[in-house]
């Protein structure tokens, strides 16, 4: 049984933070790499934040913070991220990017380092046919935020090996998770569902059926979900959401998935949601202000 103890995490955006805060409770040593070094201070300041607020609803108490924050430290060096036992990469949905993350760490990678990727969307198997070590790499799905949710998807590759499956379920299992098993095709399972029903409720937007606060309300309030559509696509980020369906249209080669184009705006104008200040919401004061 492969066991892990020291654990990097490439690209500490959104998601990044939250898995390298998830990781180092659950008693790991976590490294934080980014290739933008301003973003390390950020995630560290916004990791200590969202640990002070587990603090104050009483989930953990504050020498388990203070014990993850200890365990996590940043570098500026890929060869430094990749000796570790595991290497998770969570930088952009951007399948060239992910493949240059992957070559520039395999230098620095230990014969037994398990690789695994964050993706949403993206094939685990050509992404782990970029590496040296395919049957060692996975795909190891976090849903957002990573601390607060339950589920971790695991994803195989065609040529992911049983060892490094039964190693990812423990990791994962290790850090109070659940998960489940999802195949190898374009966004799997959560991402094949949930995305397609926000592009539609962006279509919805775009068509007049509602504004946005319709659209959100109807779903929170008539289909019993937490979020409404367009909150969460804010919330998920909007480039998030638009690169997922490229990767279900372009995968799935089914008209069914394409992007809405109002949706494709919002992003061509840098309105990426909650992460940018402004998508269906504008986020500048206290509260979110619909912008439709
Ligand atoms: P983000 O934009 O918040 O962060 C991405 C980070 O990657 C940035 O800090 C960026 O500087 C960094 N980066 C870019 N190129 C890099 C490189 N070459 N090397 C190292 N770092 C690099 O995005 P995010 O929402 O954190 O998404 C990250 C990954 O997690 C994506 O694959 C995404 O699909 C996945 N994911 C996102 C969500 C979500 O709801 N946002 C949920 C689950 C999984």
């Amino acid at each position: 049984m492969t066991t892990l103890r020291t654990v990097s995490i490439i690209g500490a955006g959104q998601m990044g933070a939250g898995i390298a805060q998830t990781v180092a409770l659950g008693g790991y040593d976590v490294r934080l790499y980014d290739i933008d070094t301003a973003r390390l201070p950020v995630a560290v300041a916004s990791i200590a934040a969202s640990l002070a607020r587990q603090v104050g609803r009483g989930g953990i108490d504050q020498a388990q913070a203070d014990q993850a924050m200890a365990r996590i430290t940043t570098t500026e060096h890929l060869a430094e991220a990749g000796a570790v036992d595991l290497v998770l990469e969570a930088a952009v949905e951007d399948e060239a990017v992910k493949k240059a993350v992957l070559t520039g760490l395999l230098p620095h990678l230990g014969p037994d380092t398990l690789l695994a990727s964050n993706t949403s969307s993206i094939s685990i198997t050509r992404l782990g046919s970029a590496t040296d070590r395919p049957e060692r790499f996975i795909g190891l799905h976090f849903m957002k935020p990573a601390p607060v949710m339950k589920l971790v998807e695991i994803v195989r590759g065609i040529a992911t090996s049983a060892e490094t499956y039964e190693a990812a379920v423990a990791f994962a299992e290790s850090l109070g998770k659940t998960v489940t098993r999802a195949e190898d095709f374009p966004a799997f399972i959560v991402n094949r569902i949930l995305v397609p029903m926000i592009n539609e409720a962006i279509f919805t937007l775009y068509e007049g059926v509602g504004d946005v606060v319709s659209i959100d309300k109807a779903l929170k309030l008539g289909a019993n979900h937490p979020m409404g559509p367009l909150e969460l696509a804010d919330f998920m980020g909007l480039d998030v959401v638009l690169a997922i369906m490229n990767v279900l249209y372009d995968g799935l080669a089914d008209s069914k998935y394409r992007p809405c184009p109002l949706l494709v705006k919002y992003v061509e104008a840098g309105w990426l949601g909650r992460k940018s200040g402004r998508g269906f919401y504008d986020y500048s004061g206290e509260t979110p202000v619909p912008t439709r």
